[in-house]
């Protein structure tokens, strides 16, 4: 036979846990209708960088690849020639890929990176319905064309050699940079 307490007490004392969460603070979040910034330093998705004048940094080296805890990333680098100009110096990559059902964001990837071609973006919404979706190729990663920046191929435009582009040394050719060149 149940007590008075348990009869009366026990279903109010409930009934007031409810009311009293009724007026606490909502901590849900309407995502994806009200979608919250992330921290800035968040790991989402993956960005390939450019020079300023539109050049890939991306070398071809492939550390980041080895880096890859996960075996996330694939590069394959060529070189350069004086028709085909992707980056400053020798290599580029010619084929970049990254795996997204493999990666975890770790982040060792961009450390492992001399060029600092690779960062990562606060993206991340990376879900999708296919596999074949989810490896992102060197089109998908790379850095939009900003004011200013020309689609590669194309020469270096901005210093007389690969080191001026890593020592910082960039400045916009002018004809007489051609000219000098030309008498070389
Ligand atoms: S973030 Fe980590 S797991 Fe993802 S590609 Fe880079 S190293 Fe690999
Ligand atoms: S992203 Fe960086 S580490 Fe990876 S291949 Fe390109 S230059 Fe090398």
């Amino acid at each position: 036979m149940p007590t008075l307490k348990e009869q009366f007490w026990d279903p109010v004392a409930g009934f007031g846990v409810t009311f009293r969460t009724m007026f606490k603070k909502v901590v849900t979040e309407q995502y994806p209708f009200d979608k919250k910034p992330t921290a800035p330093r968040f790991h989402g998705r993956h960005q390939l960088n450019r020079w300023p004048d539109g050049l890939e940094k991306c070398i071809g080296c492939e550390l980041c690849a080895w880096a890859c805890p996960a075996d996330a990333i694939y590069v394959e680098g060529a070189s350069n020639t004086e028709d085909e100009r992707y980056s400053p110096g020798e290599r580029y990559g010619r084929v970049y890929q990254i795996n997204y059902l493999r990666c975890i964001l770790c982040g060792l990837c961009i450390e492992a990176c001399p060029t600092r071609a690779l960062t990562m973006t606060n993206e991340y919404e990376l879900a999708d319905n296919n596999r074949a979706d989810l490896i992102y190729e060197k089109q998908d990663l790379l850095a939009p064309l900003l004011p200013g920046m020309e689609q590669p191929p194309h020469p270096m435009l901005l210093g007389d050699d690969d080191g001026d582009y890593y020592r910082g040394n960039l400045r916009p050719r002018t004809a007489e940079t051609h000219e000098s060149e030309e008498h070389r």
